[in-house]
């Protein structure tokens, strides 16, 4: 069976709250996700920053909001008031078929959690509260798209669900080559939900030398060294960060705001080229994304 597209608009039902450390600025911070009206789409608040001016409001979670790709997805206004690795809990909310949230961070940076979408993603789910009669919109992709970046390449196609084929090509032979088709199941999310993000021994210690990646730890991230990893469970699976790659994807590519309908081949990809596919389409709306109902 395939996966049921919603009809309707969804919210949750009643606030939901995460805490934790930011993998890149290791910052603890609190975050709250609360119902919204239909309509009113994801919005992003920084808490602390709006507590202490009350002109500062929030702003959507749109691709013409990114500012910084680089290790993770930034949204934000200016440089101070953004906020940090935004893709895990999108994809979540994308994965749960949710429209209309508020979220509050109390930081600049959402808590990474385990590294994955798996808490976001179960919580969601469970506080998904449909709106109707409010009708859900969803951009069906007009016409086919190709879009490199570095060795990352992007094909998209007209589709009648969001379906991704994702290879990666890693010299590790722990990842290797690894490639998985998204979309074909009753339950798509589930299956990436729970891949965490890897990176290297040598990037991770280059990124501690660089005051990057403070928060991050063996809790909270895939580290590989050559051929093994060194989180004591191993992996969740083999192809874990395929699947990963996946996830980070259908996060970023939320900030189209709405649904993609379309069928997406992606080959080694990064943030930076889902950053570039999603601000195309929306400065190019008319020539890309037809807006219907279904
Ligand atoms: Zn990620």
């Amino acid at each position: 069976m395939l996966f049921k597209l919603s009809q309707y608009q969804s919210t949750v039902s009643s606030p939901l709250v995460f805490r934790g450390v930011g993998v890149h600025s290791g910052h603890v911070s609190e975050l709250h996700v609360l119902p919204a009206e239909p309509g009113s789409g994801i919005v992003f608040e920084r808490g602390d920053l709006s507590a202490k001016n009350s002109e500062l409001k929030g702003f959507s979670a749109s691709a013409k909001h990114i500012l910084s790709t680089t290790m993770c997805t930034t949204v934000g206004l200016d440089a101070e008031y953004k906020i940090s690795t935004v893709e895990h809990l999108l994809a979540a909310v994308s994965g749960a078929q949710i429209d209309n949230i508020k979220v509050i961070a109390s930081g600049p940076e959402i808590p990474v959690l385990d590294g994955s979408s798996k808490e976001f993603f179960s919580r969601l789910s469970a506080a998904r509260k449909i709106q109707d009669p409010h009708k859900r919109k969803y951009y069906r992709l007009k016409k086919q798209v190709a879009l490199s970046q570095g060795q990352s390449t992007l094909k998209a196609k007209p589709g009648d669900a969001l379906r991704i084929h994702c290879v990666i090509e890693f010299e590790s032979a722990k990842i290797g080559r690894q490639e998985l088709v998204f979309g074909e199941s009753n339950n798509p999310f589930a299956e990436v939900a729970y891949a965490r993000t890897f990176c290297s021994l040598g990037d991770f210690e280059k990124l501690k030398a660089a005051g990057l990646g403070k928060g991050g730890s063996l809790d909270n991230a895939v580290v590989v060294d050559g051929d093994h990893v060194l989180n004591e469970g191993g992996l969740r699976s083999n192809d874990e960060f395929v699947r990963h790659k996946v996830l980070d994807a259908v996060g970023d590519f939320y900030l189209l705001g709405a649904p993609l309908l379309a069928d997406v081949y992606l080959e080694r990809p990064g943030h930076g080229l889902n950053a570039l596919f999603t601000k195309t389409l929306l400065e190019n709306k008319d020539d890309y994304l037809e807006e219907i109902e279904i």
